[in-house]
């Protein structure tokens, strides 16, 4: 392997509008963008998993991956230290897949929990072009295993509560290494993030209870949005239920708008939270400030993401750079697989 530094593998999937949000930005794109000096970092973009649900649309996974990238930009992934590329851009991943496939267990994959949940949801869904549960949704963490191993990562971010995710990949690099007799692929370790806590989206469920930020919710601000765009969204935002009028008392601790104003403001948010408490402020100010405040904070994520917007050939060249640098280190850990298969 080149370079004195551990390898790094991390994406997301253009899923849903194919925008990123602040949810994402919390948990993933800023750990990312932290870690970025530290490893020789490959970040790609999952367009083939997000075919796990939206197979038979007529979404554009091309566009939608375009704005993943515009957001990893934006955000601050350097594409001199990260490698920023398509999945499909790198036809070993499925190469791979369909390897480490044929040594993964079905009962394996039948007891992962989302594929269980992901079952019942598409079972359910009575959308046009849908095509169900399909065969990639259950071979879903094979091509997730490939997605790492194909790098011979050693570390993976995910979140504190996202740990279990990667105990997959690493059984299925135990099994190669086992039936092969072999120490070939690293088990890739967890770099587990130290995220502020889930971050609340805009409404609540039946309860009350605020929800997370989820682009399945529709209740997130995007990286994307314009200013006007927040503040409609905002505007439209959960708040407590029993404050009618701006003497009523608060819970700022269950207002979508309140914590966001925390996370984003924290030098000054306790104003605006004790203010409501006593009742002697109206949600209108709060959202009006909370949308100023997160404005500011998406300001430079703008300016950035514009300046590739404004110059789509260059965006077009970090993605073809960093998926050429990445085929040649993918072609390179095959070359290793197909001898040890005894395919070559
Ligand atoms: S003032 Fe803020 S915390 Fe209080 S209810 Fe309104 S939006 Fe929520």
């Amino acid at each position: 392997m080149s370079g004195a530094k551990k390898r790094l593998l991390s994406g997301m999937q253009p899923s849903g509008n194919g925008r990123l949000h602040l949810g994402n930005y919390e948990g993933a794109l800023k750990p990312w963008v932290q870690l970025q000096d530290q490893y020789e970092m490959y970040c790609f973009i999952a367009d083939w998993h997000a075919f796990t649900t939206l197979a038979g649309t007529d979404v554009s996974i091309a566009d939608q991956s375009r704005q993943v990238a515009l957001d990893y930009l934006s955000a601050g992934l350097d594409p001199e230290k990260c490698a920023i590329f398509r999945q499909s851009d790198v036809p070993q991943h499925a190469e791979l897949a369909i390897l480490l496939g044929m040594l993964t267990p079905v009962s394996w994959l039948e007891r992962v929990p989302t594929y269980k949940e992901k079952r019942e949801h598409l079972e359910n869904y009575e959308g046009g072009g849908e095509v169900g549960a399909s065969y990639g949704l259950l071979g879903y963490p094979v091509l997730q295993a490939a997605d790492i191993l194909i790098y011979r990562a050693h570390a993976v971010p995910v979140g504190k509560d996202q740990a279990a995710h990667l105990e997959l990949s690493r059984a299925i690099a135990r099994r190669f290494n086992f039936l092969y007799n072999t120490e070939y692929f690293p088990e890739p370790d967890a770099v587990i993030s130290e995220v502020t806590g889930v971050l609340p989206g805009l409404d609540a469920d039946e309860n009350g209870k605020l929800r997370k930020m989820s682009k399945s919710y529709h209740n997130a601000i995007y990286l994307s949005d314009t200013p006007d765009q927040v503040a409609e969204r905002l505007k439209n935002a959960f708040t407590t239920p029993s404050k009618i009028r701006k003497t009523d008392a608060g819970i700022p601790e269950g207002c979508a708008v309140c914590l966001l104003r925390k996370l984003y403001d924290p030098a000054e948010y306790n104003v605006q939270w004790e203010e409501c408490r006593n009742g002697t402020r109206g949600c209108v100010q709060s959202k009006r400030e909370t949308t100023e405040v997160i404005n500011t904070f998406l300001e430079p994520l703008r300016t950035k993401r514009a300046e590739y917007e404004n110059d789509p050939a260059e965006l077009d060249r970090i993605l073809a750079r960093a998926a050429e640098k990445a085929r040649a280190t993918a072609e390179e850990t095959l070359r290793g697989v197909r001898q040890i298969m005894k395919i070559v």
